[in-house]
């Protein structure tokens, strides 16, 4: 068993010795650029007026994606391959959160597992290889009162005679350098997908709130111990889950403490806590971080013009849709409850094809003559 970056153990290889390989053998190639990742640079619109064919006439496409995660770019692949020539707007973050993590293990068809960043380029060439276009700016300003829909990037705009909205939820962080820099090596922000690698090590949640609890429990099924960091005198969590928590015998909740520095060069080996009604600082050992002080739905945009829930998130109707005929939802920007690439994927899948049938009934003027052109 070898480790990986974040001295993690790496699973065996299958039962008769080798890996299971899947025909091809050939590494995944990806045709084309693919401008994401670290040292990338991205495809993008100047700023200014001209759009990526160099005039500032708006940028018009039967249907845009806003969005590049595993939600928006399986959108993108359907879409495109219903000769729909989606116009997709990555946004800050070309493929999404799962460009922050380093091992999936949990995504189906890679029994090895794939780094987040490899998985999303091959999300991102198979949408271009049917007729994508992937333009890489965040999306400033919408107008859905009417069709076409409209939306504003860079002083360029963009119309659709559909939009799916995949603009995913970003993951609250405590702001540390420390952190940052060990993300993907001991520190995460998701314990269903992550938890695994934890087998057999002593770990913390930072948090108070029902989500804290409910993941430094399910962190119990693999860690030895699991200690519960909260910067208040009490959980905000329900009653049931506090009294769960604090009888628990693997978790042991420290209130009135701040993680003040993750410590580690390439992996975490502990924390810096800092006690707030005294003072008082010390080291605790560790060997993971699991943050869980929330998650922030990407809906600004949207919450004057479709509806959301107490939380922020979008709130779908029918499987896919909102309440704007023609405009439809995918993804984290309104699952709270799974979070995972797999189901933001077949969201996306859900809302091409409910898209795609929609347009096919309510074609208008320009989208026929599209059509035509296809
Ligand atoms: C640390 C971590 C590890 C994880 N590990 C796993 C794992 O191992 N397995 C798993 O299944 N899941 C994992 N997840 C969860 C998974 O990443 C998400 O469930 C999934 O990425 C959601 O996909 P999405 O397409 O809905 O949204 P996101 O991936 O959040 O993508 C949102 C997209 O919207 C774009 N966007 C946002 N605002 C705008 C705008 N104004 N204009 C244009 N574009 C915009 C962003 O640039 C981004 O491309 C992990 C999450 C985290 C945080």
């Amino acid at each position: 068993m070898t480790d990986d970056a974040m001295g993690r153990p790496r699973p065996e290889p299958g039962p008769s010795g080798d890996p299971i390989s899947l025909a091809p053998a050939a590494p995944i190639s990806f045709a084309g650029a693919i401008s994401f990742g670290p040292d990338a640079a991205p495809v993008v619109a100047e700023p200014g007026s001209r759009n990526d064919a160099g005039s500032s006439d708006p940028v018009e496409g039967k249907l845009l994606i806003i969005g590049s995660g595993p939600a928006g770019l399986t959108a993108a692949i359907y879409a495109a391959r219903a000769n729909l020539q989606p116009i997709v707007l990555a946004g800050s973050t070309p493929g999404g959160q799962l460009m922050i993590t380093s091992d999936v293990e949990n995504y189906p068809g890679f029994p090895d597992g794939i780094q987040g960043p490899e998985l999303m380029a091959a999300f991102r060439a198979q949408a271009e290889r049917f007729g994508s276009r992937i333009i890489d700016v965040d999306i400033e300003r919408v107008d859905f009162s009417s069709r076409p829909f409209r939306v504003w990037a860079r002083g360029i705009e963009y119309r659709g005679d559909a939009v799916i909205v995949a603009t995913g939820a970003s993951a609250l962080w405590l702001g540390l350098e420390s952190e940052t820099r060990l993300r993907g090596r001991g520190v995460s922000a998701c314990a269903t997908c992550d938890g695994f690698f934890f087998r057999g090590k002593e770990i913390a949640v930072v948090g108070g709130g029902d989500t804290a609890l409910e993941e430094a429990t399910f962190l119990t099924r693999f860690a030895t111990k699991v200690h519960l960091l909260h910067r208040r005198d009490s959980l905000r969590a329900s009653k049931i889950m506090v009294e769960r928590a604090f009888a628990h015998p693997k978790i042991e909740v420290h209130l009135n403490t701040i993680v003040a520095e993750v410590l580690g060069d390439s992996r975490v080996e502990g924390v810096r806590l800092v006690t707030t009604t005294t003072g008082e600082q010390r080291h605790l050992p560790l060997d993971g971080l699991f943050i869980a002080i929330g998650y922030m739905p990407n809906t600004d945009l949207f919450r004057d013009i479709l509806e959301v829930d107490e939380k922020g998130y979008l709130v779908v109707r029918d499987e896919s849709g909102s309440q704007i005929e023609g405009v439809f939802i995918a993804g984290d920007v309104h699952d709270h409850r799974y979070r995972q690439a797999v189901t933001a994927a077949g969201e996306g899948c859900k809302a091409a094809i409910d898209a795609e049938r929609w347009l096919e009934l309510n074609a208008t003027p320009s989208s026929s003559a599209l059509a035509g052109q296809g």
